[in-house]
C-alpha cells in the first residue's frame, strides 16, 4: 500500500494512534466456558480511570481444553503466566517475551497435568497480541486466531495449527472440506500437550498498525460457525465494546456448539494530520480579503468628496 511518509519514515497519519479495546466471551454450546480472556494495559494499573491513555495493551484468548474442569485451568493458567511476564518487564522485546511466556505457560500446564496424577490431556490455545502505540506483535498456538480488519477486507493473520489446516495447506481438501470436517478441533500444537514446546511455536507475526485498523482476536467456536467475509460489517459496527458482543452474539445466532469468544482491538487516530491548520484566519486564500477594509473606507471617502463639491456646485 503506498503511503505518504515524513522524513523520518513515519507515516504522519499514523504517528499517533490511540488503541480501545473491548472483549465478550458466551458459554455457548457448552455447559461450561473453557475459554478465557485478557485485555489489559501493560503494565497493570491498580485504578484503570487514572491512567486515561495507557501506552500498550494486552489482548489474549486461550481455549482449553480436558475434562473435569482442567480445560478452564489450562486456559486461565496460560492468560495468568502471559499477563505476569509483561507485568514484569513490560520494556522488553515484545517478540521475545512472547516466546519466554508461551514456554513458560506451556511447562505450567504440562507439570500442573502430572502433579495432578491423572492421565488426562489438558491443554489450551492461546492466540495474543501486544499493542504498543501503532506496533502490533501478535503470537499465537492452536486455532484461536487473530485477524485484521483494513479498509473494508478482513485478513486472517495468524495460521492454524490444526489437522484440517495441514492438509489444506498440501492440497489434500479444500478450505471449504476442512470447516464441514468432523476432524477439524485436532489440533497438532497446543501449550501442555508436551513437556517441551515445538521450537517453530509460538508463531509471531508483527504488523504496523494504521488509522482505523481494528484487531479481531476469537476462538474456534466463533470461526467454526462464522465464515471470514461475515465478520467485516459486524468488527466495524460501533465502538470495541459493542463490536465484540455483536461478534458473539452473531456466532451464537449461528447456532455455535462451543464455547465463543472475541476480542475487538481498534487503533484511533488522535492526530490524523501534521499540516497545521489556521483558524480564524482571513477567509481569502490569496489574502484578497486583506484589502476589502481600506478599499471600502477608500471608496467611503471619494464618495465624501463627491458629495461635499456637489454641495458647493449647488450653494
Ligand atoms: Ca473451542
Amino acid at each position: 500500500m503506498l503511503q505518504s511518509t515524513t522524513e523520518d519514515g513515519l507515516d504522519p497519519r499514523t504517528e499517533d494512534l490511540r488503541i480501545v479495546v473491548g472483549a465478550a466471551t458466551d458459554v455457548g454450546g457448552r455447559d461450561r466456558n473453557e475459554d478465557a480472556v485478557h485485555i489489559g494495559p501493560v503494565p497493570p494499573v491498580a485504578d484503570a480511570a487514572a491512567q486515561s491513555a495507557p501506552e500498550s495493551y494486552l489482548l489474549a484468548v486461550a481455549d482449553g481444553m480436558g475434562g473435569h474442569e482442567r480445560g478452564d485451568e489450562a486456559s486461565r493458567l496460560a492468560i495468568e503466566i502471559l499477563q505476569s511476564a509483561f507485568a514484569a518487564d513490560p520494556g522488553a522485546d515484545a517478540a521475545l517475551l512472547m516466546k519466554q511466556a508461551f514456554r513458560r505457560a506451556n511447562q505450567a500446564i504440562f507439570e500442573s497435568r502430572n502433579a495432578s496424577g491423572a492421565d488426562q490431556m489438558m491443554g489450551t490455545t492461546l492466540v495474543a497480541a501486544l499493542l504498543r502505540g501503532k506496533y502490533a506483535t501478535i503470537a499465537s498456538i492452536g486455532d484461536s486466531r487473530a485477524y485484521l480488519v483494513r479498509a473494508g477486507l478482513v485478513t486472517q493473520v495468524t495460521k492454524d495449527h490444526s489437522l484440517v489446516a495441514q492438509q489444506v495447506d498440501q492440497g489434500e481438501i479444500s478450505a471449504e472440506d476442512a470447516r464441514e470436517s468432523p476432524h477439524r478441533n485436532v489440533l497438532i500444537h497446543a501449550l501442555g500437550h508436551r513437556e517441551r514446546l515445538d521450537a517453530k511455536m509460538p508463531n509471531v507475526f508483527e504488523l504496523s498498525l494504521l488509522p482505523e485498523d481494528r484487531l479481531f482476536l476469537c476462538s474456534d467456536g466463533f470461526s467454526d460457525v462464522v465464515k471470514d467475509q461475515e465478520i467485516v460489517a459486524v468488527a466495524l459496527e460501533g465502538d470495541p465494546e459493542l463490536s465484540s458482543r455483536r461478534l458473539v452474539d452473531l456466532a451464537l445466532e449461528h447456532g455455535a456448539s462451543d464455547n465463543v469468544s472475541a476480542i475487538v482491538a481498534e487503533a484511533v487516530p488522535t492526530r490524523v494530520s501534521l499540516v497545521p491548520e489556521l483558524v480564524g484566519a482571513p477567509a481569502g486564500r490569496d489574502g484578497a480579503s486583506s484589502y476589502l477594509v481600506p478599499a471600502i473606507v477608500s471608496l467611503a471617502v471619494v464618495l465624501f468628496i463627491v458629495l461635499v463639491v456637489l454641495a458647493l456646485m449647488v450653494l
